[in-house]
């Protein structure tokens, strides 16, 4: 593993986790780490939590976030789960570089899922004259998800802080993929061994995705969690979550459910490569992070 790219199989399916990069989130564009990553916690119990995982509040300037990409290859689809954030900042968009030390062309992706219309998340959908980058495959995004970023609901619902680049990334890079575009509004199967599942909550059509083969399980969980923090604390929710009831809901759901099918559980934003199991913990979770070698 060099931090970029790491191969691991779920049954017959070929994954690869695909960085594009990281980014930073710090002041003064975003609040400190602890108030925006867990924007309700109450003061004592963050303090204790953040100890336990060798957090000072006051040292913790800024978060570096992993942007985490996924390809599944199944034999049968070459699929790309989220296209990155070209050009949010100095250290993103390396989707494409990466891919191509793995020998995959943009034109050989024939299915891209998207989880949600986050600029992290759909940035890499078209290149600077506006086209596909994925020239030859069909887009699948939640029918809710699509109809919040094209229609005037986003800008009512996004404050005023964060609205201007994330319409500015959707309006650049969903429009494009419309013709190439297939919705879902229910837990159906996209392809064989590839099932959406309703993650509501961080954004309205918010998706998670169940990728099985050979009774093997992967539970790609985008940002139903920012922080494998938020496996202890469901309810401490980020100052990105547009519904934080919601986001509690579904983040009990869907741990519960990696649980029970002692899934592996890949998370966009986690420390590379975002692989892990979903430990009970008394009246929560805790991430167990997947042993790779470098
Ligand atoms: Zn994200």
């Amino acid at each position: 593993m060099n931090g970029q790219i790491y191969r691991f199989k779920v049954g017959s399916f070929h994954c690869i986790a695909v960085s594009d990069g990281t980014h930073i989130y710090a002041p003064p564009t975003f609040p400190p780490p602890p108030m925006f990553l867990f924007t309700n916690a109450p003061t004592e119990p963050l303090e204790q939590t953040l100890r336990k995982h060798n957090l000072q509040q006051e040292q913790w300037a800024e978060w570096v976030s992993p942007y985490i990409c996924l390809v599944i290859n199944t034999g049968e689809h070459r699929v790309l789960v989220d296209t990155g954030a070209n050009g949010l900042g100095p250290n993103t968009g390396k989707l494409l570089q990466n891919l191509k030390t793995e020998g995959i062309d943009p034109e050989d992706i024939d299915t891209v899922i998207l989880t949600h219309g986050h600029p992290d998340h759909i940035g890499g959908n078209t290149d600077a004259e506006g086209k596909p980058v994925f020239a030859n495959a069909r887009y699948i995004m939640w029918k809710d998800e699509w109809d919040f970023w094209m229609s005037e609901q986003a800008e009512l619902k996004l404050d005023e802080h964060s609205r201007e680049v994330l319409l500015g990334y959707a309006r650049k890079n969903l429009p494009p993929i419309q013709n190439h575009l297939y919705t879902v509004d229910r837990e159906t199967e996209i392809l064989s061994g590839i099932q959406a599942i309703a993650a509501p909550g961080h954004t309205p059509g918010h998706m998670a995705l169940a990728i099985s083969s050979e009774g093997e399980q992967l539970l790609c969980v985008s940002d139903t969690v920012l922080h494998p923090i938020h496996l202890e604390q469901p309810d401490w929710y980020a100052a990105v979550d547009l519904d934080p009831v919601q986001v509690e809901a579904t983040r009990r759901r869907i741990l519960t459910r990696a649980v029970t099918e002692k899934a592996l559980v890949i998370a966009f934003h986690f420390p590379f490569p975002g692989l892990g199991h979903v430990v009970p913990k008394v009246e929560a979770w805790q991430w167990q992070p997947t042993k790779t070698t470098s």
